[in-house]
């Protein structure tokens, strides 16, 4: 096998469910180790792709290859990756140790060889001590880190998670994130991991595909697709930004583009200068960390700041308060339009 072969291509992918075209046309080279996510809206068609790469779905055309190989008509288990699903199937009946060992029983090894491995998987996601129960004497959250467990204990070469950390409270959530990076260098595993959750795609990914029904709208790393997105869609997707129609930003920059901001690029600023505009707080909504201060500005378009709390210009805005805010040309970014 070539070294640069991808872990997994895929080629003019099209899924059709009638008259929906779920997937549309689609063309991807995932690299081997990499973490690799999907992000996109509900129904944008990003568990159809995941469905098709692990075979529990045909394409309705284009081919699917893993490591090189063309297993576009192979059934599930005959290729070599494994899936961890939102419903994450475990059997009630055996206990969590027995699910999380399942894969190994299966490929025939040993009683106590098998119990240690998928002790230490449970270790992994820090169930250590609950190999003894049912899955139904177990927290949601609990359940799905079993399901995680019993997915890589097999070691697969392409691990594929369907938004394995949703039932998670945001603080569960976040350690999990952590540990499913470890976990990912540690056992060198491609992940390919789907989410609608975009702080979630930047905090774990090496690169990621936006898609947009059915589409890829644009792939990069977390950093290409938050500080250079291409489309409207990427720039409000990937994080909070302002978006300026052509004749907005001919007011503010003196430049007919369509093109977008960053709120924490928008500076609340103390003097006049050549790159400020006056205008007036809509809304200022405290997070803690820091203020989104909502202005209309004298020259006509709507914009958001973002202030740092315990930065020199820090306060506590009220409605209607007059503000200047300063623009820099070199933060904004041009989008296509189509
Ligand atoms: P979510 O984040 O909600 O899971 P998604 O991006 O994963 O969304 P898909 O589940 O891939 O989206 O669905 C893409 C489109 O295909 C949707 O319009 C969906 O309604 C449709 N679809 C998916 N599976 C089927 C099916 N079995 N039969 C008919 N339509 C389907």
């Amino acid at each position: 096998m070539a070294e640069n072969t991808p872990a997994i291509s895929l080629r003019g992918l099209t899924k059709s469910f009638g008259s929906v075209t779920a997937v549309s046309n689609l063309d991807l080279d995932i690299k081997s180790g990499e973490f690799f996510s999907m992000l996109g809206p509900s129904g944008s068609g990003k568990t159809t792709v995941l469905r098709m790469i692990a075979g529990f779905e045909l394409a309705t055309s284009g081919q699917v290859f893993l490591d090189g190989e063309d297993v576009s008509a192979k059934a599930p288990f005959d290729r070599n990756v494994n899936t961890v699903f939102q419903d994450y199937a475990l059997f009630p009946h055996m206990t969590v140790l027995e699910n999380v060992a399942y894969g190994l029983r299966v490929r025939g090894v040993g009683k106590a060889e098998r119990n240690a491995q998928a002790l230490e998987a449970l270790e992994t996601v820090r169930l250590g001590e609950f190999g003894g129960r049912k899955p139904s004497e177990l927290s949601g959250g609990q359940r799905q880190r079993v399901a995680l467990a019993r997915a890589i204990i097999v070691k697969p070469k392409v691990l594929l998670l369907d938004e394995p950390l949703g039932a998670l409270d945001l603080k569960l959530r976040e350690q999990m994130q952590i540990e499913l990076k470890e976990l990912q260098r540690e056992l060198a595993i491609t992940f390919i991991f789907v989410t609608h959750d975009q702080e979630e795609a930047l905090t774990l990914s090496d690169r990621i595909a936006v898609f947009n029904q059915g589409k890829i709208e644009q792939i990069g790393t977390p950093r290409e697709l938050y500080e250079h997105p291409k489309t409207p869609f990427v720039a409000g997707f990937v994080g909070t930004t302002n978006i300026f129609e052509a004749d907005e930003a001919k007011s503010l920059f003196g430049k007919s583009i369509k093109a977008s901001i960053r709120p924490e690029r928008v500076e609340i600023v103390k003097g006049k200068s050549s790159n400020t505009h006056m205008g007036r707080v809509i809304e200022a909504i405290y997070v803690g960390s820091a203020t989104r201060v909502h202005i209309k500005l004298d020259a006509g378009p709507k914009i958001t700041a973002l202030v740092q709390s315990g930065s020199t210009v820090d306060e506590s805005w009220h409605r209607d308060q007059e503000v200047q805010v300063a623009l820099n040309e070199k933060d904004l970014v041009v989008l296509e339009t189509k």
